[in-house]
């Protein structure tokens, strides 16, 4: 019988299982994870024999140690104003006060020289303002790629120093039971009993969390999906930011429909990376602290959120069979230079090569405008306008736009304030729960499941 067991080794559950080796090291634990160890997840993309996605069964990328963060930019964003409604949860100041706790670990753990930037005092606010754009208040600690993979191996080492805290790797949970004492975790052809058990199983475990709340009767509500595209342009066209702010979420109302369009993930000097959401390709940005990893291009994301009200529930469905449009017409994602899109063309081979702006990522030259509905695409245009009047040349026809990026969200699960289900010692955490969807978040919300747990045991 285990104290505690954790089903998922991303940073919710990462956190959850920092909190209890150094604060109550004599709990036995146990962490199941579908993906490998850290040293072992590896994409099987070397841009020669593979190019572009296989659909792996599971996704290195997305499970494993570190899970969807591993190989992220590492963008710590402690803020309540994106990135989750954890603060809904459990109060504004606790929200910023386990960020800032988070915080403190990594750079405690490897990130004790990466930047912390701020948007207090920027004087981009009123720029923004006066161009129909909001900036959004934040603060980013930037670990980049390289350090947040330091971190990550030295909270593993920690972890597993502790001879009570044992993790099972490729070994995805079938499904739980309520049992007298606690929770039967099922695996395989076995099970483990726990006493108190986390769920932190992502996005990539949404479909799986899903069947979980059917079977126990967890009450969950659908929720939201963004849809965009990742933009990608010179360094120099976003530096005056960049350089302050490292990333900015922006915000425009657009003229035409009063939509929301927002930037999400900025990545200065980055690279445009392929993601795989249980086997649909959609895009996504990283970039490096490492100088001698440094791109000459800055990439974002621009996404309009759509609701959906009823009858319709199925809001990731809507993304997915967008995102499978891609797909279907590009083998993956599609490459278009805005002046195409605007000249409503598609973009090929040629006018790619002749483009002043080199892409980080091989995909298929395409037009968006076969994939994207209008009103989104029309939202992200006018935004590229706006954006133009504070970093001038955004609306540059070699403006490159990737399609398409979609930020799934997990359904929302009934939780209570102290993010545990109606079955008493059963938790979730993180960006499975629908609570977060950040690293800050999903970290945040685990450091504080586990102080609760450790208040009762
Ligand atoms: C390319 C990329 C870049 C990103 N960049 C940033 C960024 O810079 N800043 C930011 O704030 N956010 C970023 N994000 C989002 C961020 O990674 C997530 O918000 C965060 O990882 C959520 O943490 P989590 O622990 O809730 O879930 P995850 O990190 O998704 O981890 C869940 C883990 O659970 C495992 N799992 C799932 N089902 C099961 C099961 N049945 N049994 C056992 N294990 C299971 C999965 O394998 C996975 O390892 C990025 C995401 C991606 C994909």
């Amino acid at each position: 019988m285990y104290d505690v067991i954790i089903i998922g080794a991303g940073p919710g559950g990462i956190f959850s299982a920092y909190e209890f080796a150094t604060k109550r090291p004599d709990l036995k634990i146990a962490i199941f994870e579908t993906g490998s160890p850290l040293e072992q997840r590896k994409c099987p993309i070397d841009g020669k024999m593979v190019k572009s996605c296989i659909r792996c069964k599971t996704c290195a990328i997305m499970s494993g140690f570190g899970g969807a963060g591993a190989f992220s930019d590492g963008k710590y964003n402690i803020t309540n104003d994106f990135g989750g409604t954890l603060h809904e949860y459990i109060g504004k100041e606790k929200a910023l006060e386990l960020m800032e706790y988070v915080d403190k670990i990594n750079t405690e753990n490897g990130g004790e020289n990466t930047k912390l930037y701020s948007t207090a005092g920027s004087q981009f606010k009123k720029i923004c303002m006066q161009n129909r754009l909001t900036l959004l208040d934040a603060s980013v600690r930037h670990l980049g790629t390289d350090i947040n993979y330091v971190v990550l191996e030295n909270l593993y080492r920690k972890i597993s120093g502790n001879k009570n805290i044992q993790f099972f790797f490729n070994t995805p949970v079938r499904f739980l039971e309520v049992i007298e004492s606690g929770y039967r975790v099922h695996y395989g052809d076995a099970f483990q009993d726990c006493k108190k058990c986390i769920i932190s199983v992502g996005r990539s475990g949404s479909k799986w969390m899903e069947k979980i709340c059917d079977d126990l009767d967890i009450h969950t509500k659908s929720n939201r999906v963004d849809i965009g595209v990742r933009v990608e342009l010179p360094a120099v066209i976003f530096s005056h930011l960049t350089d302050q702010l490292y990333e900015s979420k922006i915000l425009y109302r657009t003229k035409k429909f009063e939509d929301r369009v927002r930037t999400f993930c900025m990545n200065p000097n980055g690279i445009v990376v392929n993601e795989n959401t249980n086997g649909i390709v959609t895009v996504n940005g990283h970039s490096f602290e490492g100088e001698e990893m440094k791109t000459e291009n800055t990439n974002f994301a621009l996404l309009v959120s759509k609701h959906f009200s009823e009858p319709f529930e199925d809001s990731n469905g809507y993304g997915e069979s967008i995102a499978m449009l891609s797909n279907m017409l590009g083998g993956g994602v599609i490459v278009q230079r805005f002046g195409d899109l605007e000249r409503g063309r598609r973009s090929n081979k040629k006018r790619l090569e002749e483009s002043t702006v080199r892409p980080t990522l091989q995909a298929t030259p395409g037009d968006l405008s076969l994939v994207l509905p209008k009103r989104i695409l029309d939202g992200i245009i006018e935004m590229i306008y706006a954006l133009d009047k504070i970093a001038p040349g955004t609306a540059n026809d070699d403006t490159l736009l990737y399609g398409v990026e979609v930020k799934f969200y997990n359904m929302e699960v009934e939780l209570d304030e102290n993010l545990e289900t109606k079955h008493k010692g059963l938790y979730v955490i993180g960006d499975g729960s629908g609570v977060t969807h950040s690293l800050s978040h999903a970290s945040a919300s685990g450091v504080y499941v586990a102080q609760k747990i450790m208040d009762e045991i």
